[in-house]
């Protein structure tokens, strides 16, 4: 998720690493931290909680650690809060060891509770260490760094880019990759590892991409890899033409563009870790089946996107558990004196954690004596800490002001809690649940197929730029979704908009459609399907003209009526909506491109609203 860099070659490491971490800083980090092996051949680690710049005051610039051989980190915690001993690398008990990671080790509790019966004493709270001592712990046994290495990525599971150094063999590192970023970099007499160029660009734009199951081992000489079964692998080079800010963004133009695209990876965070065996699990989830059967009244207070995936929570929750779910905006919870007692529970939702109205809500829902159950992306943030329980969203650092990934990853986690929660009441369906956890491990493959078809809105964008006022129309899930699509819009590209549930246009907007209104419909709900095309049939007779969004089982259908006719795959119905998003964020994106906009960082709008 965050960064990565590590140096073997002839000149000091520290002070390369501390550069190659800053270059990282964009990427959105808690804490930083280096390991670099002495002349004497032992492992010095030094790491903190904050900036890159209070690690390099620390050392003084890298002065105070000596050795041509290191790893660098900077940490976005995903288990265990920011803090000293929890930021990486991580040394085995033994010191032998010095690992850094980045991603989320799925099966580190089975495999602490392994080693802690083993006797192995764990310092911090991450997923991560159980890196560091099963390597201790199997090179105990075969004394030998790249067998150890082998024989703990058979054993963990989970997404990890990793880094590792042995005080015993003092010449080389060792680096694996599985779902995280890992590149290796070949220089003149000296080779890097980096989660992304802009870490060493300086010193070298001669790169190769490492592939899921792959082990590179890197010393001043040269760059061997090697495939799972421990075969030789001849990596393909790339140079590296781009500038450094093209580098910063992965060579996307910006932001916004780079996350929406990852946001495929990021569900795969969000979700894999809590899907066993067919069945949700939440591991990190303190609620028992019986408190949640004790809870009399539900609510979902959040602000911006994040009360938009409250929104399409409210189908799908109500759906699943057949209570009745309010959602609420914070800013207007804390002030509405809301009935809330010992017996309810409230979900609260925010990106950074730090929201201050969602804070003031929580704190306002607390008093009440309410449980609090979070949905959260960035760990230890004061929202976490003052919920009774938080469900990480494990997104990864958001750039853009425009929320794409923390949204996405929100409603995913909402969807499950809805599984879990109808699963303890006993009113959710099991044919429905087995075929919701089925497309939940299918979603991120699905999203990838949306994505993959960005030009078609490129082109629609580019000839609808122009318009001054943009509907959104559509019924239940899909009003819900029209939300957030035009909040999207309106946030990046300033172009007025407004999401109506279709049903409410002859209520009184209809009035505003005339000659050329674009109206973006969205037809996605199945059930639904015939009353959205009446809605469109409606519009269009005033002269309308249509974006229309569907399924592909849809299309043909839709097509007799509309000529531009956006699709996406069939899914299970509540989770259409996480589908049906990204082209509506690509909508916005392509339109505020067209408009000259600044779309990472829209005019009056912060990224954390820490303000009333
Ligand atoms: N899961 C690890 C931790 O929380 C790594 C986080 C990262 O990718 O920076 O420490």
């Amino acid at each position: 998720m965050c960064g990565i860099v590590g140096f073997v070659g002839a000149q000091e490491a520290a002070p390369v690493l501390l550069d190659g971490l800053t270059r990282l800083e964009y990427r959105g980090y808690d804490s930083a931290g280096v390991a670099v092996v002495s002349p004497q051949y032992e492992i010095q680690v030094e790491k903190t909680k904050g900036y890159v710049k209070e690690l390099s005051a620390l050392i003084h610039g890298g002065a105070d650690l000596h050795g041509t051989i290191g790893i660098g980190h900077t940490r976005w915690a995903t288990h265990g809060a920011p803090s000293d001993v929890n930021s990486h690398p991580h040394l085995s008990e033994g010191g032998k060891f010095a690992v850094i990671h980045n991603g989320i080790i799925e099966n580190y509790v089975e495999i602490k509770e392994f080693l802690i019966n083993q006797g192995v004493t764990f310092r911090s709270e991450t997923d991560s260490e159980v890196v560091a001592q099963l390597l201790e712990f199997y090179y105990n046994e075969c004394h030998d760094f790249f067998e150890a290495v082998g024989r703990v990525l058979r054993r963990i599971e989970g997404a990890y880019a990793l880094g590792m150094l042995c005080a015993d063999c003092p010449d080389r590192i060792i680096a694996a990759r599985k779902d995280a970023p890992l590149l290796l970099g070949y220089g003149e007499g000296e080779n890097f590892i980096a989660s992304d160029v802009t870490a060493i660009i300086k010193h070298t734009r001669e790169v190769a991409y490492m592939e899921d199951g792959e082990v590179a081992v890197l010393t001043r000489e040269g760059i061997e890899v090697f495939d799972a079964l421990q075969q030789p692998v001849a990596k393909e080079r790339h140079h590296i033409d781009w500038e450094v800010s093209a580098a910063e963004k992965g060579g996307y133009p910006h932001f916004m563009l780079k996350e929406i695209f990852e946001q495929p990876e990021a569900l795969r965070r969000a979700i894999s870790p809590r899907l066993k065996e067919g069945k949700i699990v939440f591991d990190d989830m303190k609620l028992t089946p019986e408190q949640i059967r004790a809870f009399t009244r539900v609510f979902i207070v959040a602000c911006g996107s994040s009360y938009h995936v409250g929104m399409l929570g409210k189908y799908t929750l109500e759906h699943l558990t057949r209570r009745s779910v309010e959602v609420c905006l914070a800013s207007e919870f804390r002030y509405a004196d809301p009935i809330v007692d010992k017996n309810t529970l409230v979900i609260v939702i925010s990106q950074s954690g730090e929201t201050l109205d969602t804070m003031a809500a929580l704190r306002e829902a607390k008093a009440r004596g309410a449980y609090i159950l979070s949905i959260v992306n960035v760990v230890g943030s004061s929202i976490a800490r003052e919920s009774d329980d938080v469900l990480y969203t494990w997104a990864g650092p958001e750039i853009a002001v425009a929320t794409t990934k923390a949204y996405s990853t929100q409603l995913a986690v909402l969807d499950m809690i809805g599984l879990v929660f109808g699963e303890a009441l006993g009113t959710v369906d099991s044919a429905e649940y087995d075929e919701v956890v089925a497309e939940l491990e299918r979603l991120p493959e699905k999203m990838e197929t949306v994505l993959k078809n960005h030009e078609d809105i490129q082109k629609y964008a580019a000839q609808h730029f122009n318009h001054n006022s943009i509907f959104f129309i559509g019924r239940n899930l899909d009003f819900a979704l029209g939300l957030e699509g035009s909040l999207k819009l309106k946030e990046i590209s300033y172009i007025h908009s407004e999401a109506y549930a279709s049903g409410e246009l002859k209520h009184g907007t209809i009035s505003l459609i005339e000659e050329g209104t674009l109206v973006v419909a969205l037809g996605t709900y199945g059930k639904l399907f015939d009353k959205a095309l009446s809605n469109i049939i409606e519009v269009k007779a005033r002269g309308a003209d249509v974006l229309a969004l569907t399924t592909e089982k849809h299309r043909a259908e839709l097509e007799k009526t509309v000529s531009n006719v956006l699709t996406i795959p069939d899914t299970a119905t509540m989770l259409l909506p996480s589908l049906g998003v990204v082209p509506l964020q690509l909508f916005a994106y392509y339109v505020a491109l067209q408009r000259g906009c600044d779309i990472d960082k829209p005019r009056n709008l912060a990224k954390s609203v820490t303000v009333e």
